[in-house]
């Protein structure tokens, strides 16, 4: 028997309300501070960059929050996403466990990410926004989002991290063709990118750089612009839980249930929308899982950064969070390509991994390439190098199982394809990628410049 290979859900079987799981966490949230006063901060400075929809489902308990309408009807142009089981992978690497991907690659832009830009874009329409900022890497939040401010008729303005401006022109063409401006970060438009620029004329900018510009164009902007941000706040997190309420679904019609599901880790938000509802059977029914984020050696925020409050961004506007940090000065090393280069990771995903519901894993750069073109020749999939740090794990627990003569069932997100980057599949086939960890005398000195944060003492229930 060959096996089903593909688990399909019809239109009327997408979600109707996100997953919060602020409604279940063990742990108290952590307050959000004023990156100024470095007090929690308030509704009205929130306000400046989010309109009072999104700052309330931010901050709501509540475990459901209704998709409304105008928004399930844009998801359904590519969503419900195909659940797959793996089945020449698991042949190929003659295991006898079950693997099963949830493929975001077939949203219009190739990823996960248009799951929170058009909750984003349709809350921000509802609260009379007429423009939104954002900062883009290589531009997958950049062109999810301008296909979403399209939808719903709101200008975009997006700091587009300078290098990839210029060596990644694809994504560029593709926001500018949703009718969004994008601008080479750093600019001259801000007064930190004008700073900067005076210091060093030539900077490549990086992640960090283009959010401070993004907040600040907002920020200044006289309450004309507002901020769109694609991962590590819970709102955006949650807007992905379609993703694991659908796989909850799609598994169940496989007649299996997960014992391990991997999601990849840049911010957060896709390995949270994949297993958050599986956390939520944890938590509400005691279905038992291993949870594991998978992040790149070269960027280790989780298994290697300290957990600890530290500003959100690199110009220390942002606010700051309790979060696994390798520090807001951190720069991702040149040689890493794979993406997952944000210095800190979503406060939620750090408290579950403090807590012990979430294993935090470190692969390598050359292994998770290796397993990125493996598992292409598989299943025909070439998958984003951010995706492939989930597959690198699956296939060692995999290969664990084969070890050990276990039949367990594992399941990872694959949040998007690779076409867009090819250049560092030219680079790791012609022998030019090599392996980096990053050093921890960097993150010790990176320890030095976190806020100096003293809390309130809270009062600790008996
Ligand atoms: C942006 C991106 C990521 C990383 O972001 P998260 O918020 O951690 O999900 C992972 N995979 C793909 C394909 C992406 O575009």
């Amino acid at each position: 028997m060959s096996g089903q290979h593909k688990f399909i859900l019809d239109e009327t079987r997408l979600p109707r309300a996100w997953y919060n799981i602020n409604a279940d966490l063990p742990v108290p949230p952590e307050p959000i501070l004023h990156p100024m006063t470095k007090e929690p901060v308030t509704p009205d400075f929130l306000a400046v960059l989010f309109p009072m929809n999104i700052i309330l489902q931010e901050v709501s308990p509540e475990r459901w929050i209704e998709i409304p309408d105008p928004v399930r009807d844009v998801y359904k142009l590519w969503r419900p996403t195909p659940l797959y089981r793996a089945l020449n992978l698991e042949k190929m690497l003659d295991t006898p466990a079950h693997i099963y991907y949830k493929y975001e690659g077939v949203s219009p832009v190739g990823s996960h990410k248009p799951n929170t830009a058009v909750a984003q874009a349709y809350f921000n329409k509802e609260a009379g926004t007429k423009a939104l900022t954002t900062e883009t890497g290589a531009g997958q939040w950049g062109s999810a989002l301008a296909m979403a401010c399209n939808f719903f008729g709101i200008d975009l303005e997006v700091y587009m991290v300078k290098v990839s401006y210029f060596q990644k022109p694809y994504r560029r063409i593709i926001m500018e063709n949703f009718g969004a401006q994008v601008f080479a970060s750093p600019t001259d438009r801000t007064s930190f990118g004008r700073a900067l620029l005076s210091e060093h004329p030539d900077s490549p900018g990086s992640l960090g750089i283009a959010i401070s510009e993004a907040v600040e164009a907002a920020a200044t902007s006289g309450g004309t612009k507002k901020y769109g941000i694609g991962s590590v706040l819970g709102h955006v997190l949650m807007h992905q839980t379609v993703i694991g309420l659908e796989s909850l679904d799609q598994l169940e019609m496989a007649g299996e249930y997960p014992d391990i599901v991997i999601g990849c880790i840049g911010g957060g938000s896709n390995f949270a929308g994949f297993t958050y509802p599986f956390l939520w059977k944890k938590f509400t029914e005691g279905k038992n899982v291993r949870v594991i984020a998978a992040e790149p050696a070269s960027c280790p925020s989780v298994t290697k950064g300290k957990y600890a409050f530290d500003y959100g961004d690199t110009a220390a506007m942002a606010p700051i969070v309790r979060m696994h940090t390798l520090g807001h000065t951190f720069v991702p090393p040149g040689i890493h390509a794979g993406g997952l280069r944000y210095h800190g990771m979503s406060p939620s995903v750090s408290a579950l991994v403090e807590h012990g519901d979430i294993e935090g894993r470190a692969v390598r750069q050359l292994a998770t390439f290796e397993a990125a073109v493996q598992f292409s020749r598989a299943e025909g999939i070439i998958p984003a190098p951010e995706s492939a740090h989930a597959i690198r794990v699956a296939i060692d627990e995999a290969l664990e199982c084969k070890t050990r003569g276990e039949k367990k069932v594992i399941a990872f997100n694959l949040s998007g394809h690779g076409h867009f980057d090819m250049g560092a599949y030219e680079s790791y086939l012609h022998g030019q990628l090599e392996d980096y960890e990053y050093p921890q005398e960097a993150i010790e000195e990176a320890m030095a410049h976190l806020p100096d944060v003293t809390l309130p003492q809270m009062s600790v229930p008996a």
